[in-house]
């Protein structure tokens, strides 16, 4: 299956319910490279990085929050800790000279995981605007 086919298909089936990949990753039954850990938020290194840095930050709870177009106030504040955490996490990584924060959201977004999440990519000069 293509990667547009497997969007649409992810996109498709997307509701709150269905677990996802992440899921496990928080749960620890599949291996990732955890970066930073919180009771609310965890980041763990992309296993298909499109930068030298790439990091996923994602709340642990999702709590209806599939995608950034699901999201209602009382998501207002793991909204501000995600974005708070990947500049904490930048530090961290040494990305002194800037990085990038992105939000794939639906089919035309091209997310492909329905549990939000932010990408955090550095480490190379990155290009605008993107594909
Ligand atoms: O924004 P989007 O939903 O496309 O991003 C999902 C990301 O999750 C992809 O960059 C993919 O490489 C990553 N992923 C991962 N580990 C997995 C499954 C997916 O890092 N086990």
């Amino acid at each position: 299956m293509d990667e547009a086919s497997a969007a649409k298909e992810a996109a498709a089936s997307a509701n709150s319910a269905a677990p996802t990949i992440f899921d496990k990753i928080i749960a620890k039954e599949i291996p990732s490279t955890i970066v930073y850990e919180d009771e609310k938020v965890l980041a763990f290194r992309d296993v298909n990085p499109q930068a030298p840095v790439h990091i996923l930050l994602i709340p642990k709870a999702r709590d209806g929050l599939t995608q950034l177009s699901k999201a209602e106030f009382r998501h207002s504040e793991i909204l501000g800790d995600l974005l708070y955490t990947a500049k904490l996490v930048a530090e961290k990584e040494g990305l002194k000279d800037g990085f990038r924060v992105v939000i794939n959201d639906g089919l035309d977004g091209c997310q492909s995981v329905y549990h939000l999440h932010l990408h955090l990519l550095g480490g190379r000069q990155l290009k605008w605007p993107p594909g």
